[in-house]
């Protein structure tokens, strides 16, 4: 599991950091890309990494900001071309469907996949084996949202050839033993399954959020997060400003992580006006606060591992 921040910029493109795109790659966990906002050129981002757009199956927008959304009927005509004939679908606030099928239609563009659109509203928005996504009303003057990601628990795997090397051959009695209970074999032997399983891993959470003014909610809905990724469009001294154009500051970003007990802060929809050494003291300022944090730079890729 991987996080690869394809834009980080704030607003406008600017020549160091294209607006916002965020990859969630699920490569191990379901051969899958799952796409957070999708500003203009983000597909051209995409071709400067290893990530195959036919890949993509789902694509999250946290809000109808043309930074968030410009690059999306491009995207999905340029993944019809390179042979993606799979579905995707696409969850985003009222009004994402309208824009995505006029623009497709004006340009008469036919896609060779279909395409599927779920209309966010606060609460779980997608649960399957692997994976919940839960979504939470942000403050930024239009519907924004943002999305918790949680993996389901590992559980631990049967240890087989330590049953082998014992002589207990295959058999029902091995998913009595997955389960942890005892058993007693044919020749009187007592097995205790919880012998005989492997640590069982706590699914990883990642929690997106899109632009926002600082909300003391977003720090529960981000609890025991392995990553949150907050944007932070102003430094510790603007909060005036970031209340008054719906962003946040770099010390309400952080001061969410901490309560939220998570283990990393990437800051993201860094304004044009920060160049890297700017950017460097933005990160400063968080750290006093989570020490734990990274500004993203385009094409960062960030690893997710087990805790
Ligand atoms: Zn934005
Ligand atoms: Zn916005």
């Amino acid at each position: 599991m991987e996080l690869e921040f394809l834009g980080t910029g704030a607003g406008v493109p600017a020549k160091h950091r294209n607006v916002s795109g965020l990859a969630l790659k699920l490569l191990d966990e379901r051969n899958a890309i799952w796409l957070f906002d999708c500003g203009e050129g983000t597909q051209m981002q995409i071709l400067r990494t290893n990530i195959k757009p036919r890949k993509i199956e789902k694509i999250f927008i946290s809000h109808l900001h043309g930074d968030h959304i410009f690059g999306l009927p491009g995207l999905l005509s340029s993944r019809s071309f390179q042979g993606g004939e799979e579905p995707i679908i696409i969850y985003g606030p009222a009004g994402l469907e309208n824009y995505v099928r006029t623009s497709l239609q004006v340009t008469k563009t036919r896609l060779a996949y279909p395409l599927q659109f779920v209309e966010l509203s606060e609460g779980i928005i997608f649960k399957d084996k692997q994976f919940t996504v839960e979504c939470m009303l942000l403050d930024h003057g239009i519907d924004s949202y943002g999305f918790r990601v949680k993996e389901a628990d590992h559980e631990g795997m049967l240890l087989v050839e330590k049953l082998v090397a014992l002589g207990i051959p295959a058999g029902p009695i091995y998913g009595k033993l997955k389960q942890g209970q005892k058993v007693t074999l044919s020749d009187g032997r007592e097995i205790n399954g919880q012998d005989f399983v492997g640590e069982s891993k706590k699914g990883r959470i990642v929690t997106i959020f899109g632009d926002t003014r600082f909300t003391s909610k977003s720090s529960e809905f981000a609890k025991d997060s392995d990553v949150i990724v907050h944007e932070s469009t102003f430094n510790k001294n603007e909060a005036k400003l970031a209340r008054a154009y719906f962003h946040s500051t770099t010390h309400q970003a952080a001061t969410i992580a901490k309560e939220a007990k998570a283990k990393k802060l990437m800051l993201t929809h860094i304004s044009a006006r920060y160049l890297a050494k700017e950017a460097k003291e933005l990160e400063e300022e968080a750290r006093d606060i989570f020490p734990n944090t990274q500004i993203a730079k385009d094409f960062d890729i960030i690893d997710i591992p087990f805790s």
